[in-house]
């Protein structure tokens, strides 16, 4: 199977660290990392490593969720204000819905997505969960 180059880009190096894209023409940071700026179409964008740790802003939890999924319900999903101020739209883990706090305290973890039986592929990506504290 061959990967589109696409694919190797954003699959470079954002598994085990939490980067983002950041563009040098408009300075927005986005995550996931994206070749193109999504706010101005440009390519001219750099990889930037997020700090790990941030504040839970908001808070969504779904009990409904896609097929194959539903041993993960509920899913909450959260946006984290990081320690240099980027969100990232992420799923928190480790906690119970009702244990949420604005502001909370999170750190990003990396978790298994899904296995691919056939092909053997384990999917990772991050999340965030409660720093524990005590
Ligand atoms: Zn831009």
């Amino acid at each position: 199977m061959r990967m589109s180059p696409a694919r190797v880009w954003r699959a470079r190096g954002s598994r085990y660290r939490l980067e983002a894209s950041r563009c040098k023409d408009c300075g927005r940071t986005v995550y996931p990392p994206r070749p193109v700026c999504p706010y101005c179409r440009s390519r001219n964008v750099e990889i930037v490593e997020l700090p790990r740790k941030g504040r839970v802003v908001t808070w969504t939890v779904q009990y409904t969720v896609p097929h194959g999924y539903r041993s993960k319900a509920p899913l909450i999903l959260a946006i984290v204000e990081l320690e240099n101020g980027t969100r990232v739209f992420s799923e928190l883990v480790d906690v119970e819905p009702e244990e949420i706090r604005e502001g909370m305290e999170v750190e990003a973890v990396l978790r298994k997505v899904y296995e691919d039986g056939d092909e053997g592929v384990i999917v990772y990506a991050t999340k965030f969960r409660p720093i524990k504290t005590g």
